[in-house]
């Protein structure tokens, strides 16, 4: 098969076309990728395919929970975002939103810059630092039309680490594998405490990508308390 074809078939299925232009982006990317993890501890998977669709294609799974056709300067947050995923494959997609990623670890946004220079991404904002601080910023918190974050904790802590960025009426969208309702129900508090409404679980099509994958998709109720975030540490120690 052509490289990428399978990210543009997948992309298709899910009503996002994509470019020859936005190919070449993401071929580079995937060179960068491969070339800085030699380095620098970025992802486990290091096959070109799967790159491709573990990542790449997963990653515009969250397109899904997007308006059709996102406003320009529509204000995504990607947090824990390591490698990029799955906010740079969004920002490929749709280069009008504007993307911010939170990344607390300094090797992995030092890619990113590089990355956003080498993609030549404009309107992207990194930061480094742990979300339970930056969510305190000003010009971050209650700030994000949609917040994702993928394979960073649990639900309950997934929640505090991603509503308190998340405007009133915005969402904060988990991709998630295999059977999620039990992981659901243990969020019902930090739902309650930190103003989420659960909206929807929303299986993407096997013909996408195979494995039951699901996104929580929660909408921002009414604002966060103030008190949340809590210290660096605690919503995973202490999960909601
Ligand atoms: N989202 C990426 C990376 C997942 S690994 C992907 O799906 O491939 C989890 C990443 O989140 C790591 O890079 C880690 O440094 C970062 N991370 C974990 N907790 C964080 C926090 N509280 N604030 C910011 N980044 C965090």
């Amino acid at each position: 098969m052509e490289p990428l074809a399978q990210l543009v078939l997948g992309a298709q299925r899910l009503g996002i076309t994509i470019t020859q232009a936005q190919l070449r982006q993401f071929h580079r990317y995937q060179e960068e990728l491969l070339s800085w993890n030699k380095r620098v501890n970025l992802t486990a998977i290091t096959c070109p395919e799967e790159i491709e669709t573990l990542h790449f294609l997963d990653s515009l799974t969250v397109a899904m929970a997007l308006p059709a056709h996102p406003p320009t300067g529509y204000r995504v947050c990607d947090v824990g975002t390591g490698a990029g995923f799955p906010g740079v494959p969004l920002k490929i997609a749709f280069p009008d939103i504007r993307l911010t990623l939170v990344e607390a670890t300094a090797k992995k946004a030092a890619f990113l810059e590089h990355l956003a220079q080498a993609l030549g991404l404009e309107s992207i904002a990194i930061h480094t630092g742990r979300a339970e601080d930056l969510a305190h910023a000003p010009d971050l918190r209650e700030a994000f039309d949609l917040v994702t974050a993928r394979a960073v904790a649990g639900l309950p802590s997934l929640l505090e680490l991603t509503l308190p960025f998340c405007r009133t009426s915005g969402l904060a969208v988990a991709p998630k594998k295999g059977n999620v309702a039990e992981e659901v129900a243990s969020a019902a508090r930090a739902l309650q405490e930190l103003g989420g409404r659960l909206v929807e679980l929303r299986p993407i099509p096997e013909d996408v990508l195979p494995g039951s994958r699901v996104l929580v998709i929660v909408e921002k109720a009414w604002p966060t308390p103030p008190k949340y975030p809590r210290r660096p540490g605690m919503p995973a120690k202490r999960p909601l």
